[in-house]
């Protein structure tokens, strides 16, 4: 029984929120905040008809700090549910900071005027949660976040120690648009325009955004190409798993997307620098992101499957020698939608954000600090997945990825 405060009202919270209600005895009071707030209510409505659960909405600008800590002592949750942008993880973490309140977020925080994510800036907040005896979970989503944890399982259950990680994401699905993203443009572009990075003997190496890419089969999907990209759980994985050798992270994307986005760029449409126009300063990816499908419209019409898991080589376990396991878990788009109203980009992420939830809300995952989702016992958090919507399947391979 406990009560929790999410914060945005996008995809991701909308399956968040959904999957709470489907879960009432953990999560027996849900209250919704965002900056609009009729699209809190819009979530409340779907929540109801098919839960027949209520959820409390609030309109909130969550980078105001006082205005968050005034909601959070009114709601008095036992735990605040970033769901909004990476923007907002400092002010909402300083908010839960006084109003003395635990937090979970689903991506690391992100300088406006600067396409670069790390963990240092949330990491520099561990010793004010210690003190204050309150628990930060960062990136309770699927990638990072599943990720992570199947990683950390794979380390606990299959493989003493990880020589070679490559994580790979596929979202197969087709929504019928010429070009549109899965979730918030704006976040999706910096980061695939970013220059990708992997992590080799210690140190990290750059190189240009999407320039190495392999074709790859994935399961209940088929071949497609997978991009070497940067990925916010290399940082975390690099840290918590020190033997690592090289970790990778990779994504496939289509031909047409490539095209939209290579012209996108050309043309200046993907940059952060401010620009006038018509007398007014604009940011041209923030417009772009204003004239794109919005990705909370794409559920309806996106078919397929995405597919995402992690191959990881080692020492057994059990002293047999090295080792590959592949671990994945494979969503439908057509399911996710009909169980919540969204697309599998969203519900791939909205239900660990619930079950990260469910860990701190339980007690079952606890300190005081913040932590990383490779800190803690993978187990619980790997059952949950089976019985809620994302069952996983792990198998061993012949021999390490051959690329
Ligand atoms: P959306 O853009 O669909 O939703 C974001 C929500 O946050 C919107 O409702 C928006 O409000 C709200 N918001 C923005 N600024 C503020 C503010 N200042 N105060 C209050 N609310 C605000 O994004 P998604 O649902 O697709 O993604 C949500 C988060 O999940 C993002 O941080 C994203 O990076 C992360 N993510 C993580 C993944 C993972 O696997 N770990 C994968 C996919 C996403 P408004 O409606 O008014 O714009």
């Amino acid at each position: 029984m406990s009560t929790v405060l999410v914060i945005g009202a996008g995809g991701v919270s909308s399956v968040c929120v959904h999957k709470m209600a489907m879960n009432a005895e953990i999560f027996s009071s849900i209250h919704l905040a965002s900056r609009t707030k009729r699209k809190c209510d819009a979530i409340a409505e779907s929540v109801k008809e098919r839960t027949g659960q209520d959820v409390a909405t609030y309109e909130i600008d969550a980078e105001e700090v006082p205005a968050m800590v005034n909601l959070i002592r009114k709601i008095e949750p036992s735990l605040v549910v970033n769901l909004a942008l990476p923007y907002q993880d400092l002010p909402i973490m300083d908010a839960c900071l006084e109003a003395g309140v635990s937090y979970l977020d689903t991506a690391n925080y992100e300088p406006k005027d600067e396409a670069k994510f790390e963990y240092k800036w949330q990491w520099a907040y561990h010793d004010k949660f210690r003190e204050a005896g309150l628990m930060a979970l960062l990136g309770s989503g699927f990638d990072p976040g599943v990720t992570s944890v199947f990683t950390m399982w794979l380390k606990k259950h299959k493989l003493k120690s990880i020589r070679q990680l490559d994580i790979l994401d596929c979202n197969g699905g087709d929504h019928g648009q010429a070009f549109a993203t899965n979730f918030n443009p704006e976040i999706n572009i910096r980061e695939v325009t970013a220059p990708a990075r992997h992590w080799e003997k210690g140190e990290w190496v750059e190189t240009p955004a999407m320039s190495v890419h392999h074709r790859f089969d994935f399961e209940a999907v088929g071949e497609r190409n997978a991009y070497l990209m940067y990925h916010e759980e290399l940082e975390s994985l690099a840290k918590f798993v020190p033997e690592l050798e090289r970790a990778r992270f990779w994504m496939t994307f289509g031909d047409e997307y490539i095209k939209h986005l290579t012209v996108l760029q050309n043309v200046g449409m993907t940059s952060i620098e401010p620009v006038k126009y018509q007398g007014k300063e604009i940011i041209p990816l923030q417009f772009l992101a204003a004239v794109l499908p919005k990705p909370e419209t794409l559920g309806e019409t996106t078919k397929g499957n995405t597919n995402i898991g992690c191959i990881a080589t080692g020492e057994a376990l059990d002293g047999s020698g090295e080792k590959t396991f592949y671990i994945k878990n494979i969503c439908s788009h057509e399911a996710a939608y009909e169980e919540t109203g969204n697309q599998a980009v969203s519900y791939t992420t909205g239900v660990p954000a619930m079950i990260g939830s469910a860990m701190m809300v339980q007690k079952i995952w606890t300190g005081a600090g913040v932590f990383n989702m490779e800190e803690m016992d993978p187990d619980p958090f790997m059952e949950m997945l089976n019985e809620h919507g994302l069952p996983w399947s792990v198998e061993e391979l012949d021999g390490p990825v051959e690329f």
